[in-house]
């Protein structure tokens, strides 16, 4: 399965990165969760320099060769670019990135290293996914000792198991592994936190714990039939094409998505990349409701995915123990904004697979579990200071999905940086633990912003982050 975004030659790299205005403050920093200095690093790029500039990247975000071809950059960086007020095509930002950090990976260019001297404390970060290997790679080089428990076989948590095959290969994100694991950091791979380990055990050996659990199972959707074999959870469809051959992995050849999010357009733009003939994607509201970004809706259109909008799934038509179909409903909304099934307008839709994306399970109770004293939010996420990762108690930091409820690969990578940062100010004696007043809280669980009885300010936070951000990169801007 080829990539969908092809890599470019150092001719076009250099055209493009010529382009760039290189402006001061420039909004594609701001608007990239992980602060990468954009212009900074496209300069590097247009004076031949791709060792530099991967160094520039990877530095601020560890995982910049997978977010260069995953991040939904039209609504990030690229989205912020000043050319659009001049009617011009904004910087390909995400390809200039992936042409600097291919450039290293390709030639085995190790670009950091990691601190001459540790400072003698110690953190454990649960969970290996952009948001554990963010955190990881920030604080070992910070100079912390960071040991990483992943419960799965292999390291990256999504970015090896979940994001679609075209877009990112495995294998790259087990490289960014690697990288972390560079700067002196321990994976222990299938070794899974309130089974293997207890969360007790981690507050005693470490000097500070972060959760970067992600999100649980895919939601069911509570319907007859839903357990036949052909009915299968979207992300367990797409971790098969990231653990077989693809030639091993059944696909139906009339496919029903259920869901309208980007993870929904993935298990149907996979579904067409692996030979069924119709895919038809079910959504129970309107086009304009769909949470997938507008340009992947775009992408399913191109790969001839159908669409049916104002339907709701109730049963799945079984002959035999098969799936053979779905039965469907039109839905409306109510005067008083309620979703609601029109009587009557029951239909069929054949189909012999069904893939259900309608959300992850959210790890509230698996966490209070392991850390019976964390305080969990509303929406079922762990509740934290947004600029710090701080919890409600003290020495456990939280950071991705597992905190924002769902978001992008870099958002996470972003949110462990910050909470390398609190962990750092908070070992450094700076800060106490969050003062949770839940009726403060947002639906998200963060606290940020409440105006607490003042454990660290958020700006003096930003304020440490971005200290130690151009400290890191002192030597780096002379290169
Ligand atoms: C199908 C799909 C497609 C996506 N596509 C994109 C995309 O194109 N671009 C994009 O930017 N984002 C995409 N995302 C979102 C992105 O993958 C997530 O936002 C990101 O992976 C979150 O990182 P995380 O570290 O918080 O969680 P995860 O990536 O889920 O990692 C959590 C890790 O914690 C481990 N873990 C959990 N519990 C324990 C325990 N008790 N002990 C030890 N380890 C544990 C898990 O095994 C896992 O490795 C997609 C998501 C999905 C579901
Ligand atoms: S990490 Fe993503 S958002 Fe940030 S500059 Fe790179 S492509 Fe843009």
């Amino acid at each position: 399965m080829a990539d969908i975004q092809l890599p470019m030659r150092q001719m076009e790299a250099r055209v493009e990165a010529n382009r760039c205005l290189y402006c001061f403050d420039a909004p594609c920093i701001h608007a990239c969760p992980t602060g990468i200095d954009v212009p900074a690093f496209i300069r590097k790029i247009a004076g031949g320099n791709e060792i530099g500039a991967a160094k520039t990247i990877l530095e601020a975000n560890i995982l910049g060769a997978s977010c260069a071809r995953i991040c939904p950059t039209k609504v990030l960086c690229e989205g912020a670019c000043v050319l659009h007020d001049r009617d011009e095509k904004p910087i390909e930002i995400g390809r200039l990135q992936r042409h600097a950090t291919d450039f290293v990976n390709d030639r085995g260019i190790h670009v950091l290293k990691p601190p001459e001297k540790k400072n003698g404390k110690s953190v454990a970060v649960v969970g290996s996914g952009p948001a554990g290997l963010g955190c990881a790679a920030e604080l070992a080089q910070l100079g912390y000792q960071v040991t990483i428990f992943e419960k799965s076989k292999l390291p990256g948590g999504l970015n090896t198991y979940g994001i679609a095959y075209y877009k990112l290969k495995p294998q790259l994100s087990l490289n960014e592994a690697e990288l972390v694991k560079d700067l002196g950091v321990d994976i222990r791979c299938g070794v899974e936190v309130g089974r293997d380990i207890s969360g007790e055990e981690l507050q005693r050996d470490f000097d500070a714990v972060f959760l970067g659990l992600g999100l649980g199972d895919g939601n069911r959707l509570g319907i007859d039939g839903e357990n036949l074999p052909e009915c299968l959870d979207a992300l367990d469809f797409i971790e098969q094409i990231h653990t077989k051959p693809l030639h091993e992995i059944p696909v139906g050849h009339q496919v029903v998505v259920i869901g309208g999010g980007n993870t929904a357009i993935d298990a149907a733009t996979q579904s067409v990349r692996l030979g069924a003939k119709r895919v038809t994607m079910v959504y129970r509201r309107g086009e304009s409701q769909m949470s997938a970004y507008p340009f992947e809706f775009e992408k399913a259109k191109h790969d001839s995915v159908h669409f049916l909008f104002d339907s709701m799934p109730i049963s799945v038509v079984e002959v035999a123990g098969h799936v053979v179909g779905i039965r469907l409903a039109r839905t409306r909304m109510t005067a008083d904004g309620k979703l609601e099934m029109i009587p009557g307008s029951e239909f069929t839709q054949e189909c012999d697979m069904i893939l259900k994306a309608v959300g992850q399970e959210k790890q509230a109770e698996i966490m209070r579990g392991i850390f019976p004293k964390i305080a969990v939010g509303l929406g079922g996420v762990i509740t934290r200071d947004q600029m710090s990762g701080a919890t409600n108690v003290s020495d456990i930091f939280v950071g991705g999905d597992c905190a924002n409820g769902g978001r992008e690969v870099v958002n996470a990578v972003g949110e462990g940086k910050k909470a390398a940062h609190g962990i750092h100010a908070f070992l450094a004696g700076e800060r106490a633990s969050l003062p949770i007043q839940p009726s403060r809280l947002g639906v998200d669980g963060s606290a940020s912003g409440c105006g607490l009885h003042n454990p660290i300010r958020a700006h003096e936070l930003e304020a440490h982050w971005k200290a130690n951000q151009s400290t890191k990169n002192s030597g780096e801007h002379r290169g």
